[in-house]
């Protein structure tokens, strides 16, 4: 395999230097690691910059509404649960429209790896205040800055039930690599929350910001399985910001815990035998 494999041939189309090329280089290095074909995996987006990538990335591919690419790989992950499946989503797309969904998905331990393009600003709509950003951050739709706290999506995860919670940096992209490899590998439902440096309208959350203070939480032998440490290591963001895997755990998965489910996925019930007549004449 190689990265050309996962290419569609079309030209990305952000702003030059944006960091979701970083993410883009390294979901497909993961795969040449991980040795997935692109007929073994469904990429789903949400709106947003992020979504771009379903224009570029070769495999099977959804874009769907805002928020809501969570609900739409878990679907897929039910039908098919052969499938690799990935949700991509931004900071507004799923900590905002989708915050529901993150957090119920979190619960199911469903087989699915997010990988969140966290720039703290809605970048496709042109830099408005996201749920992450900063409080003071100012935007067009804040212009006296923002009032509220930003949501922390570590925090969210490890208390809804994630059980691979993870944080990268798109300025770091071996690290990045390995995170969203660790994801995709990961038995359960896995978060990669990447920190990315919007350049055209986040002047905060830059790559200077990051390369100061980012540090990897494997090079203190931080101990994963702690769920009270790691709860607490969520809460470090200042002149260290912590990334790396803050928590991990083997739990029974969604699929794996459903009677119906736990031999096959659905598509291979053979239920087109199924009389759907009466279904048909009731709901449509
Ligand atoms: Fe990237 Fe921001 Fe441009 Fe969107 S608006 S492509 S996030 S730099």
């Amino acid at each position: 395999m190689k990265i050309e494999d996962f290419d569609l041939g079309t030209q990305a189309r952000w702003c030059p230097g944006c960091a979701d090329f970083n993410i883009w280089v390294t979901v497909r290095q993961a795969l040449i690691e991980l040795n997935i074909q692109p007929h073994e995996l469904l990429a789903v987006y949400g709106i947003g910059c992020h979504g771009h990538m379903a224009n570029m990335l070769k495999c099977y591919g959804f874009e769907s509404l805002h928020g809501r690419s969570l609900p739409v790989a878990f679907g897929a992950k039910l039908a098919n649960r052969n499938l690799n499946v990935i949700a991509v989503a931004g900071d507004g797309d799923c900590y905002g429209e989708g915050m529901s969904h993150f957090i119920n998905t979190a619960r199911t331990n469903a087989d699915i790896a997010l990988i969140v393009h966290n720039n703290m600003v809605y970048g496709l709509t042109t830099g408005q205040a996201s749920p992450t950003s900063a409080k003071g951050y100012k935007s067009k739709v804040t212009p006296d800055g923002v009032f509220d706290v930003p949501v922390n999506p570590i925090a969210l995860a490890i208390s809804a039930g994630a059980t691979f919670v993870s944080r990268a940096f798109a300025g770091n992209i071996p690290h990045l690599k390995q995170m969203i490899a660790e994801a995709i590998k990961h038995r359960g439902f896995a978060l990669v929350d990447v920190l990315q440096p919007c350049i055209t309208y986040n002047k905060i959350n830059t790559y200077e910001f990051y390369y100061k203070r980012v540090y990897r939480l494997q090079d203190e032998n931080f101990d994963t399985g702690d769920k009270m440490k790691a709860m607490e290591k969520a809460f470090e963001w200042g002149d260290r910001i912590p990334i790396g895997i803050f928590y991990r755990e083997e739990r029974e998965t969604y699929e794996e815990s459903f009677p119906q489910l736990k031999e096959k996925s659905l598509f291979e019930q053979g239920i087109s035998n199924v009389n759907v007549d009466r279904l048909m004449e009731e709901f449509v």
